[in-house]
């Protein structure tokens, strides 16, 4: 009888312990089973039903599907700005799901940077302060939250706006602040629901040429879109429909 023995434990090495650690790339976001169910008086809705993604570092998601689908349902669970019913997520190999709410705010406000449709800027604080809140709830020093607001205002071009309060910008400037206030944190992931939803198509488009530089730039995105144009932008482009995962397509 021979027995295969593996080249690195011949050699008196150590074995991986772990079959991630055999796979080319670890997954930054592993949903296994997740099922959101909101419970009303009357009825019971199933949002996510047995969702299974994983997302490799420096994916480009697009999350298309018809109204009512689970896009922004699966968005809030992702960002843990809501809890599965059911199922298993792993976030850079970490369960998120059992955390206590004070756990799971820090690992948001740590990991994971929100672009939404209306931008929510604070609209009493200066397109700067609107930035730096992030950081300042996350306790780094004066001088670092300093020049991250800068480097990200810089990278969205709006240095020069970085005095004025949100609404004496247009929605376009709005929203590359909401960029830069999601990216000045560096997060594992960047979730935008929607990001041009409220812009003209001009603005639309220099939002969506921020976020291409954004992924060639290695960042890990998950965009909902109901442009399909927008949708090809990503490189893989997943469809629900009635919460579940109908089609999962690698564009390029
Ligand atoms: P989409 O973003 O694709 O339009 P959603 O994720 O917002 O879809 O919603 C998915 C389903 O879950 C819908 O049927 C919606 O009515 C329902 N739903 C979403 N949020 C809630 C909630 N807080 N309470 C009850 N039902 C909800
Ligand atoms: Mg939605």
């Amino acid at each position: 009888m021979t027995t295969t023995v593996p080249d690195g434990v011949k050699a008196g090495m150590t074995a991986p312990t772990t079959s991630a650690e055999m796979l080319p790339q670890k997954a930054l976001i592993q949903l296994e089973g997740v099922t959101k169910v909101f419970e009303t008086e009357e009825v019971e809705t199933h949002a996510l039903s047995d969702v299974h993604l994983a997302v490799r570092p420096g994916e480009w998601l697009s999350i298309v599907g018809p109204s009512g689908s689970g896009k922004t349902t699966l968005l809030a669970v992702l960002g843990l700005l809501d809890t599965a019913s059911r199922g298993t997520y792993l976030l850079d190999g970490k369960s998120v799901l059992d955390l206590s709410p004070t756990e799971r705010a820090l690992v948001r406000n740590r990991h994971i940077g929100f672009i939404f449709q209306s931008f929510n800027l604070i609209g009493d604080l200066s397109v700067y302060e609107n930035v730096e809140l992030p950081l300042t709830y996350r306790g780094l020093p004066a001088a670092e939250r300093k020049q991250r607001v800068e480097k990200a205002l810089e990278r969205v071009g709006m240095s020069h706006r970085a005095r004025h309060m949100p609404g004496q910008l247009s929605g376009g400037q709005q929203q590359r602040v909401a960029v830069a206030r999601a990216v000045a944190g560096e997060p594992l992931i960047l979730l935008a629901d929607e990001p041009t939803g409220n812009l003209d198509s001009k603005n639309g488009e220099s939002v969506m040429q921020l976020l291409s530089e954004l992924h060639q730039g290695g960042a890990t995105l998950i965009m909902v879109t109901h442009d399909p144009a927008q949708a090809r932008l990503g490189t893989r482009m997943v469809s629900l429909f009635d919460g579940r995962v109908v089609q999962d397509e690698r564009l390029r």
